[in-house]
């Protein structure tokens, strides 16, 4: 390792020795079931993490600490302490709501006990997010009273049920969560020891496809070869949405853009994603191309007859769940615009063709070049011992969205604990301590020498 200068050595021993206390902190965090669904977990295990969270970031000196009802009913904890005269503020995001257990029998250690295994740490949100929540506590804790920005904190509590609680009320309540930058921590390294932001996030169009032909079902002996047949048709329209290399090819839309990140290497990705032997990736880009930079149309659904019970008879309706993953350069309307218009030059036989819209979400790209990104680009390499990348992401968080459209000029930024091998919203969730350690302590540097 690089030899560290006085304030990232005093840090690093600083929060080396807090690494007891983030265990115990944890550890207690993990015990609260804390799913936010009482159809499946009393609301008292919400409201017990809540309360957890708002009294250790009180104990680390942030003041206004409250739990604010959203809209969806879950409650948000924010704290605050103002930033001195002319110093910027930071927000930093987590969630305390985890993933239901799902299969516990596929569980090797206790669900709601942090166990550790192998130098890892286990337990439903080991990692997502409650390891992240440790990250911005131990983070506070190392720099004590040294503080030389604003910080506030929220933690969100029901990130995993997608009901937008916190989005609403960043809209409604927009002057408690402004800031000059903003740390969603609720995202992790591209591999454990690798400091990684996360760039991009892609957006995404669903569509519902129907195709109709005829009257009712025909006998396909008699009638078929003459009678236009609705499934053939969906088929045909379908196909000429990839390629025979698997490129997504709906027209209009730019499928040759590159990524000059952090590169995702093949045979990783063949396991990472169970691909079988023999069998080719998709695309000809690279894989991190093809993931994270360009757009990929996936059919998630085709209402067909069922080969058991099916009968020699033609189709006269036919339908498809349409999944268009879009990245940042590419709007949801125009992306929706060139589908329709893809799917209307291609359907054969001037077959009936309704498109219903289910869903538009915008694409989302990180700001880069600003002071804040500069610290926390320094404060990652100083803390890993090596420069940082970027990956992108394929999902979406819509809450970013919300963050970029009500503070336009606040610079956000995702990072976290959770690299691929935390398994998290699967069982046997885990989190490296030391990538804990590693991220609290770039944090503590980024708010020490962050300068708007
Ligand atoms: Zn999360």
């Amino acid at each position: 390792m690089t030899s560290d200068d006085p304030h990232t050595a005093v840090l690093r021993s600083r929060v080396a020795g807090l690494m007891v206390q983030a265990e115990r902190d944890l550890a207690q965090l993990v015990s609260y079931k804390s799913v936010a669904d009482p159809r499946q977990f009393p609301a008292e295990e919400c409201e017990r993490a809540a309360q957890w969270v708002a009294d250790a970031f009180a104990a680390v000196g942030l003041t206004r600490v409250g739990l604010h009802e959203t809209a969806d009913g879950s409650k948000a904890v924010i704290a605050s302490r103002p930033a001195p005269p002319g110093a910027p503020t930071v927000l930093l995001y987590c969630h305390y709501d985890v993933q239901p257990p799902l299969d516990e029998a596929a569980w090797r250690t206790p669900v709601w006990e942090l166990t550790e295994k192998d130098g890892r740490w286990y337990g439903r949100g080991a990692a997502d997010c409650k390891g992240n929540i440790v990250m911005h506590l131990t983070a506070l804790r190392a720099i004590r009273s040294e503080l030389p920005v604003g910080v506030t904190l929220v933690a969100e509590g029901s990130e995993e049920q997608g009901t937008g609680g916190l989005e609403k009320f960043v809209v409604d309540n927009p002057e408690l969560l402004r800031a000059d930058a903003i740390l969603i921590g609720d995202c992790g390294n591209f591999a454990g020891g690798v400091p990684t932001f996360t760039e991009t996030l892609r957006g995404n169009v669903n569509v519902l496809v129907t195709v109709e032909t005829l009257a009712g079902p025909l006998h396909s002996g008699m009638f078929g070869g003459a009678a236009p047949d609705a499934l053939a048709a969906l088929i045909h329209v379908l196909a000429t949405l990839r390629d025979a290399d698997g490129n997504t090819t709906v027209a209009g839309l730019d499928n040759r853009q590159t990524w000059d990140g952090v590169q995702y290497d093949p045979d990783r990705f063949r396991i990472d994603a169970g691909v079988l032997g023999g069998v080719d990736l998709a695309g000809d880009g690279t894989v991190a191309e093809m993931l994270w930079a360009r757009p990929t149309l996936t059919v998630l659904a085709i209402d067909a007859p069922r080969v058991v019970g099916s009968s020699a008879a033609i189709q006269p309706a036919a339908r498809a769940r349409l999944n268009l993953r879009i990245p940042p350069g590419i709007a949801p309307k125009e992306a929706h615009r060139a589908l329709v218009a893809h799917l209307e030059a291609n359907t054969p036989l001037h077959a009936k063709l309704t498109i219903e819209l289910e869903g538009l979400g915008a694409p989302f790209r990180s700001a880069i070049g600003g002071p804040a990104r500069a610290a926390m680009d320094a404060a990652l390499a100083a803390s890993y011992g090596r420069p940082s990348t970027t990956q992108g992401q394929g999902g979406s968080i819509p809450l970013c969205n919300v963050f970029a459209d009500t503070y336009p000029d606040a610079e956000i930024m995702l990072i976290g604990v959770e690299e691929p091998k935390c398994l998290i919203h699967a069982p046997n969730e885990s989190v490296d301590p030391s990538e804990i350690q590693h991220m609290a302590l770039a944090e503590a540097l980024f708010l020490t020498t962050y300068r708007r």
